[in-house]
């Protein structure tokens, strides 16, 4: 099946009876309720873009299978300039939407390419899971699949592995039958569960030293199912979108892009044999996982999202320092430098990673690694200090915007007059508050940090790995022959 249009996918969302609760009520129609159906509009539009001429060179590619037209982020990049294309597409993707959804169809797509083309990984002792690795991506690309994925396991007692715990809570097989393993527990966090199609279930991210012992292999999984998969629900956190508001332009984020935050909970679920990819192995993602070089490729794709992310939040933040002549000041051109240098940094973080791209053991093109940790390590960060600077020079004029309603409202002469600035009238200066009000200071806002600084795994723990394997050695020999080389020279 070629590339799905907007209107397909939204069709299918309509009649796929997933289980998705808001407000304590399960939604009948993700397409119809005022909670999530603008953000899957948004998927939707996504989707559309493949077909739109000016758009479907750069984000298509023709299927090795079925000649049919498929989306580009499938590829399994052969060289640096398929890279490049592939994020070239991932780009035109994240501008259209300024880099402020987390789950959209790239994400997954190069992840699970890269997991295909190590698919052999997956063919260990106690299963063998690598056919089924690959006709999964197959699945995904010739069906246009919208995937999400669940990686961590509840926080209960976060001491000791969730799994080691006295605790019913975690996802487990409880049951092997001719179809498949029946699994039962909760997962987090499944960003888009109201308007995936698929979800992805991979080993729990925490890492645990070696002398941690895991002698239970029951929570030890891989597997992907439909989200409409019988006895799987999603109790996800309040809409943002529910506000008692329809303007866009008053919420231009909040009402289009909110993907859902759902926890994942498999109330005895059948996850069908060819649908699992690990099956009861613990030593999986100790000793697999890094050999599969999916990190890059997933890195990569954030890379190049937040490139649109932080451009947009660079230009929005000149256009509000224009708007009252703020950008006349040289303390204010020195924090509009600071946004300009995180925009750059981002942006050089692709350009490296794809310069140092190299050919793996599996045959395909990986981005350069140490562009994309360095990225990982500071965006978050830099990220927060955009959204900081935006409000530090949008100032009370944040709160000091009213409602677009208002430009045609009763008071409208008023407001065309006190609303004004020196290079704005009052509808611009209105427009563009609301604008950054909504990128760096609303709910949607708050969560999209959270989000920057979570997504990828606990900073503290990812920065800390990094550390441990990291050549420090050659670099502290250096200093000690410089210590060496001066005590000789001078003190001899
Ligand atoms: C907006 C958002 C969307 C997300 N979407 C997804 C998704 O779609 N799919 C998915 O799989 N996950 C998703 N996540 C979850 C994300 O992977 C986790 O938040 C992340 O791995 C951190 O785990 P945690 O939230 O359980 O924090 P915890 O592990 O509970 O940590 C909480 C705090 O305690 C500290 N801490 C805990 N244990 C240790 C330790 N051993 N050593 C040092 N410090 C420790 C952490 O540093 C942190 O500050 C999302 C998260 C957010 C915020």
């Amino acid at each position: 099946m070629p590339i799905r249009t907007g209107q397909e996918y939204l069709e299918s969302l309509r009649s796929d009876d997933r289980a998705i609760y808001i407000d304590g009520e399960r939604i009948k129609d993700v397409t119809k309720d005022k909670r999530t159906c603008m953000a899957a509009e948004t998927m939707a539009e996504l989707l559309d873009m493949q077909h739109d001429p000016k758009f479907s060179n750069k984000l298509t590619y023709t299927s090795p299978v079925s000649g049919d037209k498929v989306g580009i982020t499938h590829l399994q990049c052969r060289s640096k300039e398929d890279i490049i294309a592939r994020n070239d597409a991932i780009k035109i993707w994240m501008d259209a939407t300024c880099g402020m959804l987390g789950r959209s169809p790239d994400y997954k797509n190069v992840m699970w390419a890269a997991y295909a083309a190590a698919a052999d990984i997956f063919d260990r002792d106690v299963f063998k899971g690598a056919q089924n690795v690959r006709n999964y991506h197959e699945y995904v690309r010739e069906n246009d699949s919208l995937m999400t994925h669940v990686l961590v396991n509840p926080q209960i007692d976060r001491s000791v592995p969730a799994h080691l715990q006295e605790s019913d809570v975690v996802t487990r097989i409880v049951k092997e039958t001719d179809e498949g393993v029946v699994v039962k527990g909760a997962r987090m966090v499944a960003t888009l569960c109201a308007m995936a199609d698929e979800i992805v279930v991979m080993p729990a991210a925490s890492r645990w030293p070696a002398d941690v012992k895991v002698d239970k292999d029951e929570f030890s999984f891989g597997a992907a199912i439909p989200v409409s998969t019988p006895g799987l629900k999603f109790i996800c956190r309040p809409s943002f979108s529910n506000i008692n508001s329809d303007q866009v332009a008053d919420y231009p984020f909040t009402l289009r892009y909110d993907e859902s935050d759902g926890l994942a909970i498999f109330d005895n679920v059948l996850i069908p044999w060819e649908r699992l990819f690990i099956h009861r192995d613990n030593e999986f993602d100790g000793e697999v996982t890094e050999k599969g070089q999916i990190f890059p490729h997933m890195v990569m794709q954030s890379v190049v999202r937040s490139t649109a992310k932080a451009e947009f939040m660079m230009a929005l933040t000149f256009a509000i320092a224009r708007m009252t002549k703020i950008d006349q000041h040289p303390a204010v051109q020195v924090v509009l430098a600071e946004t300009i240098a995180i925009a750059e940094f981002t942006n050089t973080c692709r350009i490296a990673a794809e310069a140092d791209a190299f050919e793996t053991e599996h045959g395909i093109y990986s981005p350069g690694v140490s562009h994309l940790q360095t990225w990982m390590a500071m965006f978050w960060k830099m990220y927060n200090r955009q959204c900081e600077i935006l409000n530090t020079l949008a100032a009370g004029g944040m709160v000091a915007a009213p409602s677009v309603d208002e430009l045609a409202g009763e008071m409208k002469e008023i407001v065309e007059t006190y609303f004004q600035a020196a290079n704005a009238d009052s509808e611009t200066r209105t427009r563009l508050l609301r604008l950054a009000f909504d990128s760096s200071l609303s709910s949607f806002a708050g969560r999209q940090r959270l989000y920057e600084q979570y997504y990828l795994g606990d900073p503290n723990r990812t920065q800390s790995l990094w550390t441990r394997t990291y050549d420090k050695d050659s670099h502290i020999e250096r200093i000690h022959n410089m210590l060496d080389d001066i005590k000789q020279r001078y003190e001899n």
